[in-house]
Formats: structure tokens, sequence, C-alpha cells
């Protein structure tokens, strides 16, 4: 049977990114992907802002990796020729409840070790965002858009360079324990099975990630593994200039999601949402329904709007440990080694900031996987 050190299950940002780290190290790597390329679920469907960290509960690996994972990936960019733009982001407040949310995110966000913040006033708002109508805001200038694709091609080439395996179109269909690692069960592009023998298992397979762990034995239900699908959906404004908006524009979040901001994109559009709601079902349909949410939602802080400028874009679906009702949930970055599965390695949960802590991700999944 043929053997190898290291499998990689999953070909998005996170999975590219640890493929990347490893094999930068001399490790030998093989990543198995069910498409027949990279990135072709929620790594190319999100917003591609490299966040600062402001919202995530102090020293949570959220927290910590999104703040890590930020400086990385600008130094990476800058380097290596990727696209990205630090345009700066404003959390914007007008009402009562929505000005002490607000200054409850600085609060936080100096204590999980954010730099550069500053609460700004109205004055202040007129003179960056001309068309934004909020009375105050959160100040973050480090916060910026990646060009996700170009980050992704970079991982999956430098990865390759290194001798890297990448198998497209090869599902994980099965994981059993062996004496010295695993033996993994893959099903091939025409539907036959092929068996072969990994040191370490990495799971980083994204909306699939539950699936995956089951497959190995892991009782997901009972360690709060199983995944809830929570959809974003976007639309986009048809006359971008008109509005002349520079930066990132948020309002407060909500306890799922971070409210329906403005993103403007590398290609000098301006993109509206996304917004949240759990789903059953994988699909990525816009409704145009939603449209009207939209544009009250963003009308509130954005000057000039008319309902006719928006257009429905893309949309995305987030991999929440978090239900409806829960408490906001942590990334799962687990070697499994206390659940007698040594060096099964599971990533679950891996929503936002996913995209900007993704080569901290990977740092801290080097870290973990053991020598024995
Ligand atoms: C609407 C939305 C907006 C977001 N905005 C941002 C943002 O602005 N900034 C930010 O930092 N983060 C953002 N995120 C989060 C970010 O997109 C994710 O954290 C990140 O893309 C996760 O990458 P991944 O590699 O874990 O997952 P994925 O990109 O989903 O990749 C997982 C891969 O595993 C493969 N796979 C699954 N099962 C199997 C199997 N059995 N065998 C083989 N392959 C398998 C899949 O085909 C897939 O390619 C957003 C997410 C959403 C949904």
């Amino acid at each position: 049977m043929e053997k190898t050190d290291i499998t990689i299950i999953g070909a998005g940002v996170v999975g590219l990114a640890i493929a990347y780290v490893l094999s930068e190290e001399g490790k030998e790597v093989i990543v198995v992907e069910k498409h027949n390329s990279f990135g072709q679920e929620t790594s190319s469907r999100n917003s591609e802002v490299i966040h600062a960290g402001l919202y995530y509960p102090k020293n949570s690996l959220k927290a910590n990796l999104c703040i890590r994972g930020k400086d990385l990936l600008y130094e990476l960019c800058r380097n290596n020729n990727i696209g990205y733009k630090r345009l700066g982001k404003l959390i914007v407040g007008s009402e009562k409840d929505e000005i002490s949310n607000v200054e409850g995110i600085y609060k936080n966000a100096l204590e999980c070790g954010a730099k550069n913040l500053r609460l700004i006033d109205r004055g202040e708002i007129v003179k960056l965002e001309p068309n934004v109508t909020s009375q105050m805001a959160l100040f973050s200038p480090d916060t910026g858009i990646v060009d996700s694709h170009g980050l992704m091609k970079f991982f999956y080439e430098k990865a390759k360079d290194k001798k890297c395996e990448f198998a497209f179109g090869v599902e994980a269909v099965g994981i059993e324990k062996k004496s010295s690692g695993y033996r993994v069960t893959v099903s091939e592009p025409q539907g036959e099975l092929f068996q072969f023998e990994s040191r370490v298992v990495i799971n980083s397979a994204g909306l699939g990630s539950d699936k995956v762990a089951a497959l190995a034995g892991i009782d997901v239900d009972k360690y709060g593994y199983k995944l809830q699908y929570n959809k974003g959906q976007y639309f986009r404004i048809s006359n971008p200039k008109e509005f002349n908006i520079t930066r990132l524009v948020y309002p407060p979040p909500t306890k799922t999601d971070l409210g329906i901001h403005i993103t403007p994109d590398l290609a000098g559009g301006l993109r509206l949402g996304p917004d949240a709601n759990y789903v059953d079902k994988i699909d990525y349909n816009v409704a145009e329904e939603s449209k009207p949410i939209f544009y009250k939602s963003v009308s509130k802080y954005l000057s000039g709007l008319n309902i006719d400028d928006l257009v429905s874009d893309t949309s995305g679906i987030r991999p929440k440990t978090q239900g409806p009702k829960d408490e906001i949930k942590d990334f799962i970055i687990s070697n499994e080694s206390d659940k007698g599965l040594n060096n099964f390695i599971n990533l679950i949960g891996i929503e936002s900031p996913g995209l900007t802590a993704s080569l901290a991700i990977a740092e801290e999944v080097k870290k973990i996987i053991r020598t024995t």
C-alpha cells in the first residue's frame, strides 16, 4: 500500500496555507480535494476582507489568529505581488444602542491587542466618507481587502514547487486508525476507490469537516463538531462611483454576523452584504426578495442609495458550530490524540476570519503535529 507522511483533506484557503507552510518545511504532503480545482467553496465566496481582530473574545483562537494572520498576510502580499489594499474600516453608529455597541467593540478590540484604533465623531466621518450619515464610528486603519484567488494560487504554486502533490476530483470517504497512522480511502474521479496510508491526516474540509471527522469515528454531536450552515448573500451597487466610498463601512455587529456592510473590491466595485440566515442545505442562489432588506439596512448609514441601484451578486455559506441560540463559538483546531486519534487534526467551524487567519492557522497546525 502506498504511504505518505501528511494528508490534507480540502484545498480551500486554509488547506492550501497549511500545504504551503508544511511543504516549505520540506514535509511530504498530499492534498485531496473533491472538486477539480482549489478554492471552489467558501474560500471564493466571501468578502475578501483582511480583518483586524476587533470582534472576537479575548484570548480566543479567532482573536489571536486573526491578529497574527493579518500581519502575516499583509507581509506575504507585499512581498509576493498578491493583490491587496489596506483600505481602513469604519464601524458606524448613530442611535444610542448602536453607539454603545461600537464603544464595546472598541474596548474589546483593545483588550485583544488590535492596534491603531480610534473612535471618531461626525466631523471626521464627513471628511473620510462624505456619504456616510452616521454620528460616530470606530476607525480601524489596518483593515483591508485581498485578492483571495491570487492568494490561493500563490499557496498552490509554491506548495507544488516544493513537491506537494494535489489530487483533484478526489473525495475522502474513509479514515481508519492503524498502528502507525491512518488508512485513507478516497473516491477517484470515475468513482473507483483507492487506499493509502498516512501518518498525519489534517481535516480542512470546510463545510464537509464534520462529516470527515465522523469518518474517523468521532461523535460529532457529543463534541460539538456538528456544523450548521449559515448563508450570506451579497448585492452589488450598480453605480459605485456615485457613492465615492473608499473604506469598508460596517454597521454594529449582531451575535451571529457582522451586519450588512459595504465592501469596496479591488476592481473598484462596491458589494453589500453578507446577510446571515441559517439554512438546511447548500444552495448559492441569491433571493431577489432580500433586496429591500439590504436597501433598508445600508440606507441607515449611506445617503443617496436607491433600491434600483442594487443588483444581486454571489453568496457563501458559513460553516458554524454555533447554532441560532448559542453564544459565539471559537474555531476548533485540535490534534485528536485525547480521543485515541493521535495526529488526526481537525479544523472545524473555520468561518470568518478564516481567510485573514489562514497563515496563522497553518502555523498553529504545524505546532500541534506530533513527531511520534
Ligand atoms: C459569506 C462569507 C463571508 C466571509 N468573509 C470573510 C472575510 O471577509 N474575511 C475573512 O477572513 N473570512 C471571511 N469568511 C470566512 C472564510 O471565507 C473561511 O473561513 C475560509 O474560506 C475557510 O476556508 P477553508 O479552506 O477552511 O474552507 P473551504 O474554502 O470551504 O475549503 C474546504 C474544501 O474542502 C473540500 N472538501 C470537503 N469535503 C471533502 C472531502 N470529503 N474530500 C475532499 N475534499 C473535501 C471542499 O471541496 C473545499 O474545497 C467569510 C465566509 C463567508 C461564508
